[in-house]
This record gives C-alpha cells, sequence and structure tokens, in this order.
C-alpha cells in the first residue's frame, strides 16, 4: 500500500496536468509507505515523449541525497499517461526497480482521469497493483 498525503498528491496532478499531451515524470519522497512529498523531474527521453519518459540520472540522484537530507527516502517514481489509461506497460516494466511503487496518473484531454500503483517483481516479469490511496 502507498498513501500519498494531499501537497504531494497536488503537486503530481498538476505536473502530469500541465506536460500534456507529453509524458510527465517524476520521484515520491516520504517514510513508511506515506508520500510526503513529489519532485516533478524533466522529461529526459529524446523520441516522443506522448510515448515515454526517461529520467537522467543526475536528476535521481540529486533528489536521493535531497531526500536523505530532510530524513525521507525514495519511496516510487510517478508518471503520466496522456489520453490512455493508467497501466503499466511492458516498456514501464522493463525500465523499472523492484523496491519502488510505480504511480501512473491517466490524463485525459488534459485532466487529471485516475491513478494506479504498481509494485515490480525482482525479476521485472509482473508489477502487481497496490492499494493506492490519495488527497
Ligand atoms: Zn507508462
Amino acid at each position: 500500500m502507498i498513501r500519498i498525503e494531499k501537497p504531494a498528491w497536488d503537486t503530481m496532478v498538476s505536473h502530469a496536468e500541465k506536460t500534456f499531451p507529453k509524458e510527465c515524470c517524476g520521484v515520491m519522497l516520504g517514510s513508511d509507505g506515506v508520500v510526503k512529498e513529489a519532485v516533478p523531474l524533466p522529461n529526459a527521453y529524446t523520441g516522443p515523449q506522448e510515448d515515454f519518459f526517461v529520467m537522467d540520472p543526475h536528476d535521481l540522484n540529486r533528489v536521493d541525497a535531497q531526500a536523505r537530507h530532510g530524513g525521507m527516502e525514495v519511496l516510487g517514481i510517478f508518471h503520466s499517461h496522456p489520453d490512455c489509461d493508467a497501466y503499466f506497460s511492458r516498456r514501464d516494466l522493463e525500465n523499472s526497480c523492484p523496491w519502488f511503487s510505480y504511480v501512473v496518473l491517466s490524463i485525459k484531454s488534459g485532466r487529471f482521469d485516475h491513478a494506479n500503483s504498481y509494485r515490480p517483481d525482482f525479476d521485472q516479469k509482473e508489477a502487481p497493483k497496490e492499494e493506492l490511496i490519495y488527497g
């Protein structure tokens, strides 16, 4: 289960809506399965950003250090699916880390529609849905 506090959730939704029709991405920080802060990051994918996202490892390292400094840890990654449902694609799975929660936000016609969270297994073969509480 992952719970996202309202300020962090609002940051995620507004970043996803602003980035529409491209995919947005960012990192979720907190502790004990509770997200207290969301950090939007630029999509570093050089192909069509309507279809995919990549995060710069330097950005990730910086956010990780920032989290530790604030007594938090990286709990997961969020990204959006523009005009598409909040499923976990095969490509998402291939690029995932098993110890993170992956929140996918479905943005339709520029507005938030729904969201799901997934937790990839260690072989990156499957990513079961986990309970997501937000707002
Ligand atoms: Zn995706």
